[in-house]
């Protein structure tokens, strides 16, 4: 039985008090906020009036910025306790309050955009450049950017309007993939028969029980097969709605419309793919190095996500994960290194481990007034320190930017999310490398390091170089059938993973149940953000003070800049190829380092 919230030691859990001292203070402070409609009636009357004069507008989004820091403070406390324990009424009521509240200040305010995008183009360039609104310049030229692709207020009305209808593809195909599929039950090796769903589904692919895996694998993709029709539709329609939305506005593509609001260039996209494109023997030769270390006659992709070597017994408990951590940060400084030790140790950042009803998972979050605070369940596997090293990442990124920048910069861009948290995961496993006792030891880092890469880097620059084509083929009017998109994925899949793979009949499906299509242009920055983390981690453990405090400008510019231009003061060009060759040189010599060590190899005794 896990232990109830009440039972956690003090130590253990998360300190929510800098926030509030108690709920009842929290209480009162919601209860400050106007429950009926206006709710903020004195900046809401400021309506039709932003664009009179400087003073005008800096005293509007000064008030503005006031409620949204004020209430996200009253979100983050409710929403780290409601996640202490999603069973408790009172949270979860205060959760959801706070969330309408949210909501209402979205809606009550979304004339605010629209309003500034408004302001005459000579009169806004005055705006820019008065002392008044220096410290909203740049927020102010974000929305402007998308000036020339917006249209006038009747269209823009009715653009709002369709939204919800819009939201149709997506939905239909959470509700078919998540709830009405149901899978069944697959036999393993010894003819026992296990329930498959998404959750097995990623255990069973992963088992040495190589029965099991074919079933699990060919089940899951028969399923989607099957329905490949009405998949192939819903995708369909999304990237219809995609289409729509550009030609709306007047941009050139899908691809320019989905990254032109967050100035980055088409180019950064379509160099990735091409860098990734033409650098994939590392990828082939692990893939042939699969085959020969798990001994089959033929590999399929059922085979490629098993462990190939066993599961050491590296376990920490969290103290030693958390000197771990610590000591991996040292190539950051002392100063770096001795805020992340008093976090984790004294201030209590981290709610450590699982109790009844506590949200599964990890996160990193907080708020611009309370520290960062990260959420984890650990129980000790090398995985979990791993994680640690990722969120404490994520935290210590959102520490600097919060005490360098005012509010309204003070949360970094999605594309620069995970740089800062892979970043500390390649510092820990530099360290952990470094600190291996035995062969097998240093063989498992080597091959979770592999896998990570497979996973975040190589499928999903794969993935982006489909959406783009799925895109490409809905622009020049190509009529889509299932059977097209079936072709193009087996053509990715064979250029991915080499001559070694032996693909099998319902392979080619896999296209149909990946949830990011339904995104806009969004897995590549999962690439780029790894090849990012990898170019900087190189350049700080091989540079000096410079490049040191390159990186730590880099945590501390929140969003005071466009991303790319962050990440090039920060010392990577986001348009060369040379940060995702950095990550594929990184993993052609793991792959090599793997290959060395095979003779030594723990092999797992393959059971074909
Ligand atoms: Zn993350």
């Amino acid at each position: 039985m896990t232990k109830p919230r009440s039972a956690v030691p003090h130590e253990d859990q998360w300190d929510v008090t800098p926030l509030y001292s108690t709920f009842q203070q929290w209480e009162e402070e919601f209860g400050k906020i106007p429950t009926t409609s206006p709710r903020w009636p004195a900046l809401q009357s400021r309506q039709g009036k932003l664009g009179k004069n400087p003073q005008e507008l800096k005293q509007f989004l000064e008030g503005y910025f006031a409620i949204s820091r004020n209430l996200s403070k009253l979100y983050t406390y409710a929403h780290l306790r409601h996640d202490e324990d999603i069973a408790n009424d009172v949270y979860k009521g205060a959760y959801q309050k706070i969330s309408n509240v949210f909501h209402d200040f979205a809606e009550a305010f979304s004339w605010v955009d629209p309003e500034i995008l408004a302001i005459e183009d000579g009169v806004m360039q005055q705006f820019l450049k008065s002392a008044e609104l220096a410290a909203y310049a740049f927020y102010l030229k974000k929305i402007i950017r998308v000036k020339a692709h917006s249209l006038p207020a009747r269209e823009e009305e009715l653009l709002a309007m369709s939204a919800k209808a819009m939201q149709a593809p997506h939905k239909a195909f959470s509700a078919i993939n998540d709830a009405d599929f149901k899978f069944g039950m697959v036999a393993d090796n010894q003819e026992k028969r296990h329930e498959l769903t998404h959750g097995s589904f990623s255990t069973f692919i992963r088992m040495q029980d190589r029965t099991l895996r074919r079933h699990a694998y060919e089940t899951l993709h028969g399923k989607y097969h099957d329905y490949e029709n009405t998949l192939c539709e819903l995708l369909m329609g999304k990237i219809q709605i995609h289409l729509f939305e550009a030609r709306a506005r007047k941009y050139t593509s899908c691809l320019e419309a989905a990254l032109f609001p967050k100035n980055i260039d088409t180019s950064v996209y379509t160099s990735l793919i091409k860098a990734v494109r033409s650098n994939l023997e590392p990828m082939h030769k692990y893939i042939e190095m699969r085959k020969q270390i798990l001994g089959v006659e033929t590999l399929h992709l059922f085979d490629t996500y098993v462990p190939l070597v066993k599961n050491v017994d590296m376990k920490m408990s969290y103290k030693e994960a958390e000197e771990i951590v610590i000591e991996s940060v040292a190539p950051l400084g002392a100063e770096y290194q001795n805020i992340l030790r008093k976090g984790l140790k004294s201030e209590r950042w981290v709610d450590r481990y699982e109790n009844a009803n506590k949200r599964s998972g990890a996160y990193s979050s907080g708020c611009y007034d309370s520290m960062p605070y990260i959420l984890m369940n650990y129980k000790g596997i090398i995985k979990d320190v791993f994680t640690l090293a990722h969120e404490a990442g994520h935290s210590m990124h959102s520490y600097y930017s919060h005490k360098n920048q005012p509010y309204q910069y003070s949360d970094y861009p999605i594309f620069l999310a995970e740089v800062a948290s892979t970043f500390n995961e390649e510092l820990l496993m530099q360290l952990m490398m470094e600190r291996a006792r035995t062969p097998d030891e240093k063989i498992y880092l080597i091959n979770e390091k592999i896998e990570d890469l497979r996973g975040t880097f190589f499928r999903q620059a794969m993935f982006a170089e489909f959406e783009l084509l799925l895109h490409e083929l809905a622009e020049k009017e190509i009529p889509i059938t299932p059977k097209l998109l079936n072709d193009e994925y087996e053509k990715l899949l064979k250029a991915y993973f080499g001559p070694t793979i032996t693909l099998d009949p319902v392979s080619t499906i896999e296209w149909a149940r990946i949830p990011h299509f339904y995104y806009n242009f969004y897995v590549y920055q999962y690439a780029t953000g790894i090849s990012a983390a990898m170019a900087l981690a190189d350049r700080v453990v091989k540079g000096g003070e410079q490049e040191r405090n390159d990186y730590l400008s880099f945590l501390k510019a929140g969003s005071s800049k466009y991303p790319i231009e962050i990440l090039a003061a920060a010392g990577v060009d986001m348009k060369s190829p040379s940060p995702v060759q950095t990550t594929i040189a990184t993993f052609s010599r793991l792959v090599d380092q793997l290959g060395e060590c095979a003779n030594q190899l723990a092999i797992v005794e393959s059971n074909c």
